[in-house]
Formats: C-alpha cells, structure tokens, sequence
C-alpha cells in the first residue's frame, strides 16, 4: 500500500489551481512532474558543485563526476544491467534509438536487410530506421496492430527471416496503453539471428524491468518520463554489442588518443558520449529513481493500475464515449474519442475544469491512419494521481457529452 497524501507532499507542482480548479495532472505519458528531492538535487549541482566530468583533478570536478557516474551505478541496478558499463547517457529515448539506427546500422546493414518495428511505433522508432533503411538499401517491414491494439504475433512470426537484422519494438504504447510481450518478441528475433531494441519510455516507470530476463540488445527510455529531469536518457546495451558497432559522435570524451592519422576510441559507455552531457540533470536523475525504488515498482503498478481500470470502466458506462485501444493487457494509458466533441475541444473543456489530458496523435501517426482517426484523448496515470481525481475526471467527460 501507498501513502498517497506523503508522496503528493512531494510535488510541490501539484498543489495549485489551474483556472480555478485543482489541478488534475493527467498527461504523465507526455512527462511526469518531479518530486522536491530532484529539484533540491539540480540546483544543489549548480549551486555548490557544477564543474564538468572526468578531466579534471580538483574537487569541483571530482564531485561532479562522483555524482553523475553514481547515478549510472543506480540506473544499472535499476533495470539489472550485467554492468554499469552498459548504460549511456543520452539526451533521451529519441536520441537513443538514433544512436542505434546510426551505429549499428551504418556497420551491420545490407542491401536487401530487414528491419521490422510495428504499426504502434511512437514517431521516434520509425523515422530513425526509415532513414538509415533508406539509405542502405534496407527493407522495414511493420507488424500489424488488431483492432484491439495488440501486435498480430502470427503476422510477426512470418516476418522473420534470415534477412532480419533488427527488430525494434515499443514495450508500453504511448497511445494505446498496449504491454507488448518483449521477452517473447526477443526470443523469436534472436532465433532468426536479428538484434533487438526494446522503447522503453512508457514501461521503465510504471512496470518491473529487467533487461537480462528480456534479453534485449539496447533498451531506451527517457529520465523526465520517471520523475527525473529532461535532457537526459537511457541507452543499455550488451556489452558485446556495444563494443560491436562504432560510436555515434566525435568529440571530446569518447577518445583514446587522437592524431590527425589516427583516432582511437575510449571504452564504453565514453565511446558512445561525445562532448559534455547534461550533467546537472544527471545528478538529479539519481533521486528520481530512489523515489521509485523506494515505493517499488510493484505498488506503484498496483496504484497506477487502479487508477486506469477504474477510468476504464467509468469511461466505457458514459453513453458517446468512444474508447481507442482496449488490448487485454495495459498499463495506465488511455485513449478516448466523444461522439459530439472534437478532440481538442475536449481537451480545452477539460483543461477549463482543470485536467490536464493530451490531445493529438501522440506521436503516432500511422497508426492513428490504420484507425481512420486524427487522433484521440489521452489520460496517462502516474503513482501521484488519485481516486478521486478519476472521478473528477469522469464526471467531466459526463458532462461534456451531455451538454
Ligand atoms: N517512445 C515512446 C513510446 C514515447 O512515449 C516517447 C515520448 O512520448 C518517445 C519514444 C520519445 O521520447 P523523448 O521525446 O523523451 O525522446
């Protein structure tokens, strides 16, 4: 169980009115505020110890580099990476992904190759392979989605070749709330001899996740998902395969030794972090993820999970209301359609009561055409929402249907 009134306590953005109303923070898919302690944390940085990483000898740079490489021990634990080594800092899961499609694809793709994704991809998992597929001459073929929202696995299944190299796949749908079966999805890839990327950035916060038990070969997500700053992401990867593909950027810190005849790269995870990072924002990641921990990913899956049932069944009794996506297993997301409102006036006339819900495509046109709509109503949970903020949610979807 949660103390949900001590972990409010914590987000000092919560407790304000939005045009005259409580606000009701609904759009945590997009990204989710941030408790005190991260906020302390990043201006703690700048105040006393900002200085850049890994050159220097004074204590400045020593305690700069201490608090951004410990985040990166804590973020190894955090989703069980063999080693720390296997977690780079990127600016976020877009970066991620393009760093994967640049490196392992400039290096391992062919004329003819394959690379599969799916039909719910987020914006950021398709173009990047369109790109480097386009260039190399390689095929991206895309799993199809049911009416449900779920991946067609048979469909899947026949996609894989001797041709596939890689198959890049969301875990959690940003629009449909989608859990797609990852271990299952990495396991048919690897036995046709392809790598595996797993997005990340809508399961990490929400959902146990383990990268060995997936066995994926890069995961990505992004810190100001998961109650951390933005500027800063996550790219695991295997060691091996880390080590198999070059780096992405030139520039300072991802070098051995450089002259002008020769440059040689320095280990990972520097290879793949060129230049300065966001180093204030990784120091205050850390205390994002201990507030995770500390009320465990369980709960907070309890909680949320709670939160997205009840909407759910409240949603689907208000006569006009037209759900988008009801896969059998979901993770706090969902999309809605009214009968006799546009979607973006839904979302102001929620938004003139308080409530924040995102309104769009979300990032995922194509699959927003294979349901013949432009977009839907997303209300996304995180583990400081309340009961009754759903319930203040759905007597305003309510009353906006029956005006
Ligand atoms: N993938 C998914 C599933 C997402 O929901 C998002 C963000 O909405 C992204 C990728 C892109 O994340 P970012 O904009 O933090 O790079």
């Amino acid at each position: 169980m949660i103390d949900i009134n001590a972990i409010r306590e914590q987000f000092p953005v919560l407790h304000q009115e939005v045009n005259g109303h409580p606000l009701v923070y609904f759009d945590n898919a997009a990204t989710s505020q941030k408790p005190q302690r991260v906020i302390d944390a990043l201006l703690h940085y700048y105040r006393f110890d900002n200085s850049n990483i890994h050159r220097g000898v004074h204590t400045l740079a020593d305690r700069a580099t201490e608090g951004f490489e410990d985040t990166r021990k804590l973020l190894a634990r955090f989703i069980n990476a063999a080693e720390s080594e296997e977690v780079i800092f990127t600016k976020g899961t877009t970066e991620g992904i393009n760093l994967v499609a640049q490196s392992f694809g400039r290096s391992m793709l062919r004329q003819g190759d394959e690379v599969i994704i799916s039909a719910m991809e987020h914006h950021s998992n398709i173009v990047p392979w369109q790109m480097i597929c386009q260039e190399k001459g390689a095929v991206l073929k895309v799993i199809p989605v049911s009416p449900e929202g779920e991946l067609l696995m048979d469909e899947y299944a026949r996609q894989l070749s001797p041709k596939t190299r890689m198959v890049s796949i969301v875990h959690v749908s940003n629009t449909l709330g989608t859990v797609n079966p990852v271990k299952k999805i990495t396991e048919m890839a690897h036995e046709a001899g392809a790598k595996v990327l797993i997005d990340a950035a809508q399961s990490v916060g929400h959902l146990p996740l383990d990268v060995q038990e997936i066995d994926c070969d890069f995961l990505v997500f992004s810190a100001h998902k998961i109650y951390g700053p933005t500027g800063v992401g996550v790219l695991y990867g295997k060691r091996a395969e880390l080590e198999a593909i070059p780096p992405y950027q030139g520039g300072g810190s991802m070098i051995r030794d450089v002259h002008f005849e020769k440059t040689t790269y320095n280990d990972i995870p520097y290879k793949f972090e060129a230049g300065t990072p966001t180093i204030g924002e990784v120091v205050a990641f850390k205390p994002a993820i201990e507030f995770i921990n500390e009320l465990g990913k369980p709960a907070i899956h309890a909680h949320e999970d709670q939160l997205f049932r009840r909407a759910m069944e409240g949603l689907k009794a208000i006569p006009g209301v037209q759900l988008v996506g009801t896969p059998a297993e979901a993770s706090g997301i969902v999309s809605f359609l009214l009968e006799n409102t546009h979607l973006f006036d839904t979302g102001m006339l929620l938004d003139a009561r308080g409530i924040a819900v995102r309104t769009g495509h979300h990032c995922t046109q194509p699959l927003m055409e294979l349901y013949g709509i432009e977009g839907t109503c997303r209300a996304s949970f995180a583990v400081y929402n309340t009961v009754e903020e759903v319930d203040y949610f759905l007597e305003s979807v309510e009353k906006i249907t029956s005006r």
